[in-house]
């Protein structure tokens, strides 16, 4: 096994999980988020929708600032995207298995 983190097993945000804190209409946003781990701050960014009739929010990874529906973090650390966090997708691991004998 390789040392790289599986997605599958890191505890997932999504912006539907905060969605509700987002006032409507609004471009931008500072989510703080509370808990055992400490206070992170998380910024969510508004883009218009292709009709234009509303935004859709995306969190902006702390780490590389780049937008993301989903963060992820992995032992109570700091929520961040999954390529700054370098985890894998267990389904695009290949296992090849050998009959010996
Ligand atoms: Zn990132």
């Amino acid at each position: 096994m390789s040392k790289a983190s599986l997605i599958e097993r890191a505890e997932k945000l999504t912006i539907h999980d905060v969605r509700a804190a987002i006032p409507d209409f609004s471009i931008g946003a500072i989510l703080q988020l509370e808990g055992r781990f400490g206070i992170q701050e998380l910024q969510v960014s508004g883009m218009l929708t292709n009709l234009r009739n509303g935004y859709r929010y995306y969190f902006l990874c702390p780490r590389c600032d780049q937008a993301f529906l989903n963060l992820y973090r992995q032992d109570c650390g700091q929520y961040a995207c999954r390529r700054c966090l370098g985890l894998l997708y267990a389904s695009s691991m290949r296992i090849n298995m050998y009959v010996t004998e």
